[in-house]
């Protein structure tokens, strides 16, 4: 699996000229498969940049994607209108949700049309599906085997552990740690994860200021990562707030509290 992260910012796009090492798009992480299947998690601002690519290296292929929401806020939706491939005939896009209470096609449709954006998702030239999943159902594309679970969230969220041979990536943003059943749900499903990509909006200090808001802290995340046996830990929807030197010290924190830690940044790819 090859993994790169496109966007990496929690609540907002924060492109300003303080923030730019690490990132101000909104969430998106690409992961493909050695067989070449295309998953994409989330559908934030990030989300512009692999479009751009993937049509740029298409030329007059087909474009498949298979795109994974975590859930509807804003800032996991609000790139969609910008990605590229929806707007070729050819190319087809798989849209997958948890299954979080609210209808997939009808909420995405309902962002993506007017007066909010001019052209309606209904109408977009490239073939869409929409499947809600429920926890822990199992979907196969190509080489990998795609997992949700529940995360703790307002208006709820899902988690995704992508398998892949011996390889396993997990996604879990955002939630807040506290609830006395999902984060065992969490931890199980890390459970010996190559990466795991966690939310880690806040320090534990703003996190007292937080509560209630749906995000956790980079200090639960090294605790989860430590219990779950995780080898790698990716600190994930940086806090609008947090410019590059904060991040920088965050992530210095954090590896002391779990060494293998680093702060997600537009850019940063991985190849398990
Ligand atoms: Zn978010
Ligand atoms: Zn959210």
């Amino acid at each position: 699996m090859h993994v790169r992260f496109w966007g990496v910012r929690g609540a907002t796009p924060t492109p300003v000229a303080e923030n730019l090492r690490f990132g101000g798009n909104t969430s998106c992480v690409e992961i493909t498969t050695p067989s070449g299947e295309l998953l994409i998690f989330d559908a934030g601002s990030g989300i512009r940049g692999i479009g751009q690519r993937l049509v740029h290296e298409a030329g007059d292929k087909p474009i498949h994607a298979n795109v994974f929401l975590t859930h509807f806020h804003w800032d996991h939706i609000q790139g969609l209108p910008f990605f590229a491939p929806l707007y070729g005939p050819n190319n087809s896009v798989a849209f997958h949700s948890g299954r979080t209470g609210l209808p997939l096609q009808e909420t995405l449709e309902g962002q993506m049309s007017q007066p909010y954006f001019p052209v309606d998702l209904s109408q977009v030239a490239a073939h869409r599906t929409f499947r809600e999943l429920d926890a822990d159902e199992l979907i196969t594309i190509g080489s990998a085997e795609v997992r949700p679970f529940t995360l703790n969230h307002p208006n709820g969220a899902s988690g995704y552990r992508i398998e892949c041979g011996k390889s396993v990536v997990v996604y879990a943003t955002d939630f807040e740690h506290g609830h006395p059943d999902l984060d065992q749900v969490l931890q199980d499903h890390a459970r010996d994860a190559d990466i795991l990509i966690c939310d880690t909006q806040y320090t534990p200090e703003e996190y007292e200021l937080h509560r209630g808001w749906g995000h956790s802290t980079w200090l639960h995340g090294t605790d989860i990562a430590g219990k779950a046996g995780v080898k790698q830990l990716v600190l994930f929807h940086h806090e609008p707030g947090h410019n590059d030197h904060t991040m920088a010290r965050i992530q210095h924190e954090a590896r002391a509290e779990f060494p293998q830690t680093a702060a997600a940044w537009e850019g940063l790819t991985a190849t398990l």
